[in-house]
């Protein structure tokens, strides 16, 4: 059944207010299967069951899927559309309260989904600073959400982009038409690939550096000696230490130098976190 005839039959109106674009027909939900390379042992997380489309290709490939969905008025849909599949497990809470560590015996984690828009940034702090170990994320952005967390430097630069970019490797797996959609969103959609990069993730808190990255971005015009003379008193000198201009602008600052900066400061704290 299309995802239209399932919401004609179950008379389900979609809520904007949910991120709620559901894939339209299972050819994207299939393609993401495919590139995704599942093996028959491995474990999937996905945020946001919807209609099910993508958790039903999922479970055709892995040995299981556990799938959040905040919704409960899909529920009988997807009680029919599961019937009788053991490896799907529907969990209808907010993934962004659930308690990630229960998931900490599952050997080869994985996370896939056509994640809901509106909570893209929470869901990927949550995964970097609560999740047990896991192999990779697939998730569908936004395009201009995407570009953000790609980005090296100047304008769609941010906080995320060097958060994502300090635990893990980012790559484009594809392009995604707003016409796959119901409703048609306004833009289009990416589907990115993230590699965990455990070295940072032990060394680094992730909550703790994103806080103070935020410091350094907290007048996004200002100067970087501007933005971090509340936090430290000799700026010029800290910063010239690092060999950094204290003119420069937080958004011509490479990844690497941020993380030099945090590490410096948390040396001359004598602490492992200090935000
Ligand atoms: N997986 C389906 C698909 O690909 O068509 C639906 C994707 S839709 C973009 C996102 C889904 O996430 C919606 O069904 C929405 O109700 C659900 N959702 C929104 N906020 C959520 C939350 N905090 N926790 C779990 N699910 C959520």
């Amino acid at each position: 059944m299309k995802t239209s005839e399932w919401l004609k039959k179950y008379d389900i109106r979609l809520k904007k207010g949910l991120g709620q674009n559901f894939l339209s027909n299972s050819t994207v939900s299939h393609e993401i299967v495919k590139k995704s390379e599942i093996d028959e042992n491995d474990v999937i997380i996905e945020i946001g069951t919807g209609n099910g489309i993508l958790t039903e290709e999922i479970a055709k490939k892995a040995k299981k899927v556990i799938t959040f969905e905040i919704d409960e008025r899909l529920k009988p849909l997807l009680e029919e559309r599961f019937e009788g599949s053991k490896n799907v497990e529907i969990h209808f809470e907010d993934f962004l309260n659930t308690d990630l560590s229960k998931f900490k015996d599952i050997p080869k984690l994985k996370y896939i989904a056509n994640i809901p828009y509106y909570i893209s940034s929470k869901i990927l702090e949550k995964i970097f600073e609560e999740s047990p170990k896991f192999e990779y994320a697939i998730f569908m952005f936004q395009k201009e959400f995407g570009q953000r967390l790609m980005a090296k430097s100047k304008k769609s630069y941010s906080p995320l982009s060097i958060f994502v970019q300090t635990y893990c490797t980012v790559e484009r797996i594809m392009d995604v038409s707003k016409n796959n959609f119901i409703p048609i969103p306004k833009v289009d959609s990416v589907i990115l690939k993230f590699n965990p990069v455990y070295k940072y993730v032990e060394e680094i808190d992730p909550k703790d550096f994103m806080k103070f990255v935020h410091i350094c971005f907290s007048k996004r015009r200002k100067t970087i000696k501007n933005n971090l003379k509340e936090i430290i008193p000799d700026t010029e000198k800290y910063l010239t230490e690092v060999q950094i201009d204290p003119s420069s602008r937080p958004e011509d600052i490479p990844l690497e130098t941020y993380i030099q900066l945090y590490k410096k400061l948390l040396g001359r704290r004598g602490a492992k976190k200090g935000f």
